[in-house]
């Protein structure tokens, strides 16, 4: 197996979810967002934690992902944050998944599948609270759902909203989304007092931070990998990250002043200098943009990146008397020794947040669970 690889903390991401779940009312029910692939951590480990972990149910984007969680013997809802359109129609009826629904679907073409596989399809409406990414505006919603249900095969389970803003200190636009879901919460629950329809709004900051977000249900992403939505959401349950990014140094080389290193010769030695290879590069999803920037940690110190970072290689500066083999191990993301380099590091540098850090880790890279 290649030395570049991702490990994941299993017993780790149970304890997150555990505190995730023991801090929400007994009454709320939580969703456990396993899209992309579980943020790189692996949608069926994760997907199937959860569940052990009383989740009641599972979220991802879109069909094709539900795939592998069904394939693996998950049998929870899983709901698509996603509008699907009707050429995947099939594949919602055949995961059993409940789509994400508002004005943009194609209601006759999903009753006529569901009418083809003899199935209910549960629908999520979708409200648009103030984000303007998918939904209805929430005055429509109780005429939605008689619009919806107007077709014999389709059953509306429930409603959901995403928060803008919910990770930003200033919760004036948060505060607004909520106050607009409660109203429709309370248009629809006015107009079928006897259905018990799942309301969900909170994601990771709303769950942490805003308060009023929790409606019947959490759903919850980017905490449950250990991670903070962004600087202004606090640790109140003392999370901890459970992804670390490893190889190997492959080649080391000693090099006189006056040499220049890798593409386009970026890095010129200015000292004699000790380089270590290491064989992993962008398509891993190593970011590019830390050219000349990051650092990597070898026993225990860190080491800069020179020159750029290439497809599947990257090279470090040895700092002065730290002594390097190759075989020697590397930590891209994680802890060694007394040093540490964080997710949110690493997207500080690149200019982007943690999320798409984890994203960009390719399928190339084995995830092996700890
Ligand atoms: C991704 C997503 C979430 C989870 O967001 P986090 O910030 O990771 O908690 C929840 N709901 C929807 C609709 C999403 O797209």
């Amino acid at each position: 197996m290649r030395p570049t690889h991702v490990e994941i903390d299993t017993a780790q991401i149970r304890e997150n979810l555990r505190k995730i779940k023991d801090s929400l009312p007994e009454w709320s029910t939580s969703t456990a967002v396993i899209k992309a692939n579980a943020y790189g951590h692996g949608s069926v480990m994760v997907g199937r934690i959860a569940v052990e972990e009383g989740y009641e149910s599972l979220a991802v984007a879109f069909p094709e992902e539900a795939m592998p969680l069904r394939a693996a013997g998950i049998m929870v809802p899983i709901y698509l944050l996603g509008i699907t359109l009707p050429q995947s129609f099939d594949l919602v009826l055949e995961t059993r998944s409940i789509p994400a629904v508002a004005h943009s679907t194609e209601f006759q073409a999903l009753e006529e599948c569901a009418t083809r596989h003899d199935q209910i399809v549960e629908c999520a409406i979708a409200i648009d609270t103030g984000m303007h990414r998918i939904g209805i505006a929430p005055e429509e919603a109780v005429a939605f759902v008689k619009e919806i249900e107007s077709y014999p095969h389709l059953k509306v389970n429930g409603f959901f909203s995403h928060m803008a803003n919910a990770d930003a200190a200033d919760q004036t636009h948060a505060k607004g989304q909520i106050e607009r879901f409660r109203q429709m919460v309370e248009s629809v629950k006015a107009a079928y007092p006897e259905r018990h329809f799942r309301f969900s709004m909170a994601n990771s900051a709303g769950l942490l931070v805003v308060r009023d977000s929790l409606f019947t249900d959490a759903r919850p992403g980017i905490i449950q990998y250990g991670i903070m939505p962004s600087l202004d959401v606090p640790n109140r349950l003392g999370l901890k990250p459970a992804l670390s990014f490893h190889s190997k140094v492959v080649h080391v080389q000693h090099l006189a002043v006056g040499e220049a290193i890798g593409y386009g010769s970026t890095y010129v030695t200015d000292r004699p200098m000790t380089i270590a290879t290491i064989p992993v590069g962008y398509a891993d999803g190593y970011p590019r943009s830390l050219s000349n920037r990051g650092s990597v940690l070898i026993h225990g110190k860190r080491c800069s990146i020179v020159g750029r970072v290439c497809m599947d290689q990257l090279m470090v500066a040895m700092p002065e008397g730290v002594d390097v083999q190759p075989g020697d191990a590397v930590i891209l993301l994680g802890k060694q020794e007394n040093e540490s380099i964080t997710a949110l590091e690493l997207a500080t540098l690149v200019g982007t947040i943690p999320y798409e850090i984890f994203c960009d880790i390719s399928e190339r890279v084995p995830r092996i669970y700890v």
